[in-house]
């Protein structure tokens, strides 16, 4: 579903990411995982070109935008419009409209961004707020909901926008640890239910249960990946194996 070659990403003088490549199958879940500031977040970002790589191809499904290659200003745009339909990102945290309620953040995209009629979204809507354990909060605020609600609201949100993929950036890293299980979990379900994900996360025990794919990023490249039985129990990189001993 997701092919990555060969990206390349530098800010200013300092090169951040470097040989990046990677598949996803449809169906499956990848996790992203390295030291802070080995370009994990980076690498999700170009995904779907809120950063925007130097060089390098991103294809999901039939659409494919080479970074590297001279385009007019409208061409690359139209390109990177096309690249971020294709997909929807859940954050860290701090992201839902403040001033929507549950209900109208996600209803907002798929109305105001993708013209889609109301009558038909908002009752898919509900459909999401069910799954993610939020029926009963349709009418709050998000500044009404914890840490996990939020985040599960903004779970619900980007998959109301019907992405191939999913992207997850830390989406457990700012909560509390009571509430990170709650936000794990509606994230397995997606998994088991047969999303497409990549998610950068520092949560091993996750990565162990869920992720089909693990891929080590160090100082800008894949330093290691294969399945979670391999990279986490059984690193063969020195680097893997001192990173998962500092934080395990
Ligand atoms: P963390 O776990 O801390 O989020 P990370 O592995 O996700 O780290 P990135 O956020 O991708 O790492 O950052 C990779 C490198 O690129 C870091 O050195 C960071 O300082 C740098 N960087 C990221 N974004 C920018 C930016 N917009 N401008 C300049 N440098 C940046």
């Amino acid at each position: 579903l997701l092919e990555v070659t060969d990206l390349r990403k530098s800010f200013g003088d300092q090169e951040v990411l470097r040989d990046i490549d990677f598949t996803v199958e449809q169906g499956t879940v990848t996790v992203l995982l390295g030291p802070s500031g080995s370009g994990k977040t980076t690498v999700l970002r170009s995904l779907n070109a809120l950063e925007v790589p130097d060089a390098g191809v991103v294809r999901i499904e039939d659409v494919e935008v080479d970074f590297g290659q001279a385009r007019s200003r409208r061409d690359a745009d139209r390109d990177l419009a096309r690249l971020r339909r294709q997909s929807a990102m859940v954050f860290q945290a701090h992201h839902l409209f403040p001033h929507r309620t549950v209900l109208q953040n996600l209803t907002e995209g798929p109305i105001h961004a993708q013209g889609r009629p109301e009558a038909e979204v908002v009752p898919e809507a509900r459909v999401l707020l069910e799954q993610v354990g939020l029926a009963d909060r349709e009418d709050a605020y998000p500044s009404q909901l914890s840490g996990g609600q939020q985040q599960r609201v903004g779970i619900a949100r980007a998959l109301a926008l019907k992405p191939r993929l999913m992207l997850f950036d830390e989406p457990t890293s700012a909560l509390d640890p009571e509430l990170v299980g709650e936000v794990l979990g509606v994230m397995k379900d997606l998994a088991a239910e047969g999303w497409t994900m990549v998610v950068v996360t520092h949560e091993i025990r996750f990565a162990q249960q869920v992720a089909d794919q693990v891929l080590f990023l160090d100082d800008g490249v894949i330093a290691e990946r294969g399945p979670a039985s391999q990279v986490i129990e059984d690193p063969r990189e020195a680097r893997t194996r001192q990173f998962l001993h500092r934080i395990l």
